[in-house]
């Protein structure tokens, strides 16, 4: 038994919102990963089952590794598709929000998403949600959005519907979001709901290597230069750094989602609680963070970098130069001293 931990009322108000709606738009942050992904393929699933005309509509593309999901091949991806994505939201009369808690997450697609005059719903697991949404189903203790998107389907009383591709979906984001289940995964129910998962029929195996045994011989040699030329120590505070410029990046023919899981790594060294990736793209710096036990990633991204997430796992954005955001983080690591020690 699963217990009840999205409110009965937010379960009522979205099961009347989804009845009376046909046209629904589900959309989901900026670098889409495999739990914004996840979560939203997996609603699609169910909301085409309904018979609802349902589309996912994500900022910019998603890295090759999810490409196998079940209803990747039928995403709109803004960037590359601006028309069609237009076209869905002209046409929507429910928008839903999967897995961000700001509507500056959208980043390009944000005005598309705020002119809409559908209601909108959020279903989301970030601390300190806006209030965008008619509709906000927001539990940060859940650890993924696509967790929350089995509790809601199961809530409706729809279990049944969640088909083999649904399963898949929500599968993989629990995954990611957890890195395969070894950060912010010690919730019993998780485990509950994965057994309920692969009675469906899901391959945990297989979804396992079909996202992380996926990658190209310049992914792992990219992966192994950050490592063995780009790592920086700074034991007292028991905190990494890896950087990759926009030259290195061409050097090793940089593709969306090459540098995922890099910033893991370091935490695989004994003492090392706190690990930063920081990687030069074209317009800005995209800065990933992680950490073990309570020290709060989340807190560094917020205070240096104007972004955010959940305490182990957070990113955030610059707008300097390489240089300027290591000089910035080096300087500000003083601060976090005595949590750093702490923990
Ligand atoms: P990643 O390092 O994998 O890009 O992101 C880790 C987590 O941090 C994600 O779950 C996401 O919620 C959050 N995150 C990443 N980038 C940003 C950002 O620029 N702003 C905010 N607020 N959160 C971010
Ligand atoms: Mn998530």
């Amino acid at each position: 038994m699963i217990s009840k931990i999205i409110a009965e009322d937010l379960v009522s108000r979205a099961r009347e919102a989804i009845a009376v709606k046909e046209d629904i738009v589900i959309t989901c942050h900026v670098g889409p990963d495999g739990d914004a992904l996840g979560s939203s393929l997996a609603l699609w699933h169910y909301l085409r089952g309904l018979g609802k005309r349902a589309t996912v509509v994500v900022p910019n593309r998603f890295p090759d590794f999810l490409a196998w999901m079940p209803g990747a091949e039928d995403i709109i991806v803004f960037e590359r598709d601006a028309a069609r994505a237009e076209e869905a939201f002209a046409g929507a009369d429910l928008v839903f929000a999967l897995d961000f808690n700001e509507t500056r997450r959208l980043d390009r697609l944000e005005p598309l998403f705020l002119q809409c005059a559908a209601p909108r719903v959020l279903i989301d697991h970030h601390l300190n949600p806006e209030s965008f949404a008619q509709l906000t189903i927001s539990y940060p203790d859940i650890s993924s959005t696509s967790e929350l998107i089995f509790r809601l389907i199961c809530r409706m009383g729809h279990f049944e519907r969640i088909t083999l591709a649904c399963a898949q979906c929500i599968y993989t984001g629990m995954m990611t979001d957890t890195g395969g289940f070894s950060y912010n995964s010690n919730q019993a129910e998780i485990y509950t709901i994965i057994g309920e998962l692969i009675k469906i029929g899901i391959d945990k195996d297989d979804i396992y290597r079909r996202v992380f045994n996926t990658f190209t011989p310049g992914r792992l040699k990219l992966n192994a230069y950050c490592i063995y030329r780009k790592m920086k120590l700074y034991p007292k505070y028991r905190t990494a750094l890896i950087t990759l410029s926009q030259e290195e990046l061409q050097r090793f023919y940089y593709k969306s989602g090459d540098t995922e899981g890099v910033v893991n790594e370091p935490l695989s060294i004994e003492g090392i609680v706190f690990s930063v990736f920081m990687r030069e793209d074209t317009d800005k710096i995209k800065i990933s963070l992680r950490s073990q036990g309570a020290f709060p990633a989340n807190k560094v991204a917020s205070e240096l970098f104007g972004g955010g997430g959940h305490l182990n796992a957070a990113g955030g954005e610059s707008y300097t130069t390489l240089e300027e955001a290591v000089d910035k983080f080096r300087r500000a690591l003083p601060r976090y001293r005595q949590l750093l020690e702490e923990c």
